[in-house]
C-alpha cells in the first residue's frame, strides 16, 4: 500500500510544471547567477537543473529531502516578509516520493570535489559519492510519477499541455530574472539536444524579453509603469487577512511594472501573445489582473491579445503566497478596488499613445 507521505506530496508536486518550478526556486534561492535546465523528452524522461549557486553544505546531505526540512524559513514572522522562493521543506521530499531523485553538489571550498547524492522514497539518503563538480548544485528528477501509474499515464495524456505550461513557467523566471543567465534545452526522444531559449545576465527585463522571445517582440512594446492609489478604509472586523495591518489612514501604494503591446501596432506584426504577471517578482497566475488588461486592450485593438509582462509590486501585507502549495496562487485582499484602479489607469496608458 501506498503510504501517507506518498499521497500527501501529490499536493506539491501535481505535475511537471510544479517539478520545474520548485527546482528553478531552489537555484535561485541559493543566489545562483547561471541555471540551466535541461529536459528529455518534454520532461517525460528527466528534469534536470543545474546552478552555480551555494551549494550543499555537508551536514544537510541527510536531512535534505525530508519531509519539512529546509533551511530557509526562521521564524513565522518571515512568512509576512518572505525573501526566498522556498519556506516550506516540501518540494525535494515529494520529488523523492515520485520520482528517482539524484543530486550533484558541490561547496567553493571543495571544488573540484563535490558529492552525487541518492535519495530513497521517503526522503532518507541512500548513497553519497564522489564526482567531479564546480561550485553548485544539480538536481535531477527521472521517472516522474513511476511509481504512480494513474497520474503517470494521465501525465503522458496531457503531455502536449503540460509542455506548455512548463515553457510558460521558464518563461517567467527567464524574463523576470535580472542578472541570471538562464537556458533552456530540451532533448526529444529520438533527436539531439537543442536550446531553446537562453538570457545573458541582462541587467533589464527588457533584454530577457529580447532574449526569449525576440528582437521583433520590442518594436510593439510600451513601458509598463502604473501607480494604483488606494484610499484608506475603515478594515471590517472579521476582514482582517494579516497579521500586520498597515498604518492607519495611509494611502496604499502599488506599482505595476513591465511591458505591454501598444494596441495599434499595425496589421501583421504579430507577437507573442504571451502574459506574464508577477507580484513583487514571484511568478503567479493572476486571471482577474489578466482579464483587466485583455478588456482594455480589446477595446482599442479587438483583432489581436497583447504582449503582457506585468510585475505588481506591493507591500507584502497585502497579499498572502501561502494559500496554496504551490504558491502560484496568491492571495490579494482589496482585489476589486485594485482591478477598478488597474482599468482606469491602464485605459489612461493607451488613451495617451500616439496613434
Ligand atoms: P524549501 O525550498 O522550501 O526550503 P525544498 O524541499 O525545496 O524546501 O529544499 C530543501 C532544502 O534543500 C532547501 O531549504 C535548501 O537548503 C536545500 N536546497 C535545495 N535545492 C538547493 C540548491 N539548488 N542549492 C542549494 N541548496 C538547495
Ligand atoms: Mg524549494
Amino acid at each position: 500500500p501506498r503510504s501517507v507521505h506518498q499521497i500527501q506530496s501529490g499536493q506539491v508536486i501535481v505535475d511537471l510544471c510544479s517539478v520545474v518550478k520548485e527546482l528553478v526556486e531552489n537555484s535561485i534561492d541559493a543566489g545562483a547567477t547561471n541555471i540551466e535546465v535541461r529536459l528529455k523528452n518534454q520532461g517525460l524522461d528527466s528534469i534536470e537543473v543545474q546552478d552555480n549557486g551555494s551549494g550543499i553544505s555537508k551536514e544537510n546531505y541527510e536531512t535534505l529531502a525530508l519531509k519539512h526540512y529546509t533551511s530557509k524559513l526562521t521564524t513565522y514572522t518571515d512568512l509576512t516578509s518572505l525573501q526566498t522562493f522556498g519556506f516550506r521543506g516540501e518540494a525535494l521530499s515529494s520529488l523523492c516520493a515520485l520520482s528517482k531523485f539524484t543530486v550533484t553538489t558541490c561547496l567553493a571550498s571543495d571544488a573540484p570535489k563535490g558529492s552525487k547524492l541518492e535519495y530513497e522514497t521517503s526522503g532518507k539518503l541512500r548513497s553519497t559519492g564522489v564526482v567531479a563538480a564546480q561550485k553548485g548544485t544539480t538536481a535531477s528528477v527521472e521517472g516522474l510519477f513511476h511509481n504512480l501509474p494513474v497520474r503517470r499515464r494521465e501525465l503522458e495524456r496531457n503531455i502536449k499541455r503540460e509542455w506548455n505550461r512548463v515553457l510558460g513557467v521558464l518563461n517567467q523566471y527567464a524574463c523576470i530574472q535580472t542578472g541570471l543567465k538562464f537556458s533552456v534545452s530540451q532533448q526529444p526522444n529520438k533527436g539531439k539536444r537543442m536550446v531553446l531559449f537562453s538570457t545573458k545576465g541582462n541587467r533589464t527585463t527588457r533584454e530577457n524579453i529580447v532574449n526569449v522571445f525576440g528582437a521583433k517582440t520590442l518594436s510593439v512594446l510600451i513601458p509598463l509603469a502604473l501607480e494604483l492609489e488606494l484610499e484608506p478604509t475603515t478594515s471590517t472586523p472579521g476582514q482582517k487577512w494579516s497579521t500586520q495591518e498597515p498604518s492607519d489612514g495611509a494611502v496604499t501604494q502599488i506599482h505595476v511594472r513591465g511591458h505591454v503591446s501598444r494596441p495599434a501596432h499595425g496589421e501583421g506584426r504579430q507577437t507573442p501573445d504571451r502574459q506574464m504577471f508577477f507580484v513583487n517578482g514571484r511568478p503567479c497566475g493572476l486571471p482577474q489582473f489578466a482579464k483587466v488588461f485583455n478588456d482594455v486592450y480589446k477595446s482599442y485593438n479587438s483583432s489581436q491579445s497583447p504582449f503582457i509582462f506585468a510585475n505588481i509590486q506591493l507591500d507584502t501585507h497585502l497579499y498572502d503566497v501561502n494559500v496554496s502549495p504551490d504558491k502560484r496562487t496568491i492571495l490579494l485582499h482589496d482585489q476589486t478596488r485594485m482591478l477598478d484602479n488597474l482599468r482606469v489607469s491602464l485605459s489612461a496608458l493607451f488613451e495617451s499613445q500616439d496613434y
